[in-house]
């Protein structure tokens, strides 16, 4: 295909504006799917990714449009994630494109992502192209949205299609823009190759496929490529476009083009996300410019509950990575529940996929510590650290500075909000910033907030406090000093490693007392009492106390039926197979969790 019909874009949107329904409804114009096999938001294949009704991985479809003005394009198009814990991913996608096609829910206007994804893809010098959808609502208001597009982002929105995604309305005119709006790729076939690995997937057939955005140069099967990041070096077996549902192998990606590559790549450590492959024989001399690193933000131990599954949660940990270069882990012990991993990430939802992904994919049992973050401590002789696992917490006597991460959060709200969301703030130690209008009834909230107190459940609670219609979006601002202490829980007098957290210290009495309470609750009852006491520096700040059993689980189906026995005995296995042995208390998995949700 001529590098003039090639259009490279994407679609970025605030979540649940319409994405995914407007990919499906432009595969179906495009003929890229069979109508039998054509199924809702047909992108998100992973199966959390439809139970949740968000997609998490971007994904990328070659695709053929016959345009108005006769001639025949090649549409790339990367499905991008929305939530803001995956902006990363976001950023990989934006990379590989020229424009990008930004969504707006004509009954919603301009919310925090919409915002975000917007000048990301400005940043990337994306040419974007705005279209108002969910026309069809009674509520829309096209001509309002567009009005706060051009006033908010000051980007022209009054011509912008107008389309209805889940009708299939108008997806054509989408289409049409693409072709006029979106610049074809540049690049030179001829040149060294230079291409972005912007995504790759474990195969079990073909071993590691790698997604490539060609920028300059030629590949083919049989060519040698060295990736540039470690200088390793492969054979190619094969190279080809991605449709929806498969792989078309073609003879030759070149530049301009988004493809596959398949090598005999057997570590995955060897393919990471933002390296440039180039020619083994004729080797660019720079490589492109890579993507921001990522730092992950949240962190948390991951046991197997079985100590047996310890390397498979190893091999397990090692393939997701592969597909999300933004997950982070390394081996770390705990008195309490032996080996496992320290891991990091972008968010708590990013934690709560790996978990649910290492359970389901990959069949494991595990245990989750409660998650926290980063803290940087100078220690008396000057020395600074950064620590984000409570184990190594330093002696206090030994500590000069604490400080701890806070981030640039932007809420919007409709007005009558304000009040509700700014309490929450402050409860939540924010710093207020300002306070701006965006148009005559909608605010945006600046505020200064600690990582540490909103990456449990803040989405949650503004969520709740504005009745669904506040939205929120936040980057990285700065280490602040601090007052921290690390709070630590025993269990029958034995302290559980795997239980300490470090908090801001007003907040220890507090959080000491709700999660003695919450563990009696998750505790089963054992023949003896169990002490639950929450510590500070040694000094036992709250208890509750687990009553003794009295009553085994057989003693109130007095004689008769049988299965009903049965069922509780297994009732009862099943209990035991997720509890672990910690001293003398057992403590359930549910345990760990159950602290997560403290609010
Ligand atoms: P994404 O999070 O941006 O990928 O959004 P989705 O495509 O998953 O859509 C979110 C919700 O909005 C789904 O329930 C869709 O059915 C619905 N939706 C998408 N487009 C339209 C539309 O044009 N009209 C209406 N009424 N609903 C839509
Ligand atoms: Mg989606």
């Amino acid at each position: 295909m001529a590098r003039d019909n090639i259009r490279n874009f994407c679609i970025i949107a605030h979540i649940d504006h319409g994405k995914s329904t407007l990919s499906d409804r432009i595969l179906e114009l495009t003929d890229s799917v069979d109508k039998r096999t054509m199924e809702d938001q047909i992108l998100d294949d992973m199966e959390l990714e439809r139970e949740r009704g968000i997609t998490i991985k971007a994904r990328a479809v070659t695709m053929r449009y016959h345009a108005d003005d006769g001639k025949e394009y090649e549409f790339n198009l990367i499905d991008t994630p929305g939530h803001v814990d995956f902006a990363y991913e976001v950023s990989r996608s934006l990379a590989a494109c020229e424009g990008a096609v930004l969504v707006v829910d004509a009954s919603q206007g301009v919310e925090a992502q919409t915002l975000a994804n917007c000048y990301m893809a400005i940043d990337h010098n994306l040419e974007v192209v705005p279209i108002l959808n969910k026309i069809d609502l009674p509520s829309a208001d096209p001509d309002a949205a567009a009005k706060e597009v051009e006033d908010v982002i000051g980007l022209p929105c009054m011509d912008a299609p107008r389309v209805s995604a889940k009708l299939g309305e108008n997806i054509r005119a989408v289409l049409e823009r693409v072709v006029r709006d979106v610049p074809p790729p540049q690049g030179d076939p001829d040149a060294p190759l230079k291409a972005l690995i912007f995504d790759s997937i474990y195969d079990s057939y073909k071993g590691v496929i790698v997604y490539v955005r060609v920028f300059e140069g030629t590949v083919k099967p049989g060519d040698t490529i060295r990736l540039m990041s470690t200088g390793a070096q492969f054979q190619l077996v094969e190279v080809g476009h991605m449709g929806a549902t498969s792989l078309t192998p073609c003879d030759k990606l070149e530049a301009g083009e988004v493809g596959y590559l398949t090598a005999s790549i057997k570590t995955v450590r060897d393919t990471r996300v933002g390296d440039t492959v180039t020619l083994a024989s004729n080797p660019t001399a720079e490589a492109l410019p890579g993507y921001r690193t990522v730092t992950p933000m949240v962190f948390c131990g991951i046991y197997p509950a079985d100590g047996a599954d310890y390397p498979d949660l190893k091999d397990a940990l090692e393939k997701l990575q592969l597909n999300d270069a933004s997950l982070s882990f390394e081996p770390e012990t705990s008195a309490a529940l032996g080996f496992g991993f320290r891991c990091g990430f972008l968010g708590l939802l990013h934690m709560e996929i790996i978990t649910e992904r290492l359970e389901r994919e990959f069949d494991l049992d595990l245990i989750t510590t409660t998650p926290g973050v980063q803290y940087r401590i100078t220690l008396t002789d000057g020395t600074v650290e950064i620590i984000d696992n409570p184990s190594a917490y330093p002696d206090p006597a030994r500590i000069a500075k604490q400080e701890e991460p806070f981030v640039n959060a932007h809420i919007y709200t409709p007005n009558e909000y304000v009040g509700p969301l700014m309490d929450l703030c402050q409860t939540k130690r924010g710093i207020m910033i300002d306070m701006k209008y965006l148009d005559e009834t909608r605010v945006d909230l600046h505020y200064q907030l600690p990582l540490g107190e909103i990456v449990y459940d803040f989405f949650d609670a503004i969520k709740s406090r504005s009745r669904g219609y506040a939205s929120y979006d936040y980057e990285w601002e700065d280490w602040h000093e601090s007052k921290l202490v690390k709070l630590d829980f025993l269990l029958n007098g034995d302290l559980v490693d795997a239980l300490s957290l470090i908090v801001f210290a007003d907040n220890a009495y507090a959080k000491g007392r709700r999660i003695c309470e919450k563990l009696k609750e998750n505790i089963p009852r054992a023949l003896f009492e169990i002490p639950v006491q929450a510590a500070v520096g040694g000094k036992v700040i709250a208890r509750e106390t687990v009553k003794a059993m009295r009553k085994d689980v057989l003693a109130k189906c007095y004689g008769g039926d049988i299965t009903r026995k049965k069922k509780l005995l297994e009732k009862q296995k099943e209990g035991k197979k997720k509890m672990r042995q910690l001293g003398t208390v057992n403590l359930p998995s549910e345990a760990f969790t159950a602290i997560l949700k403290l609010d």
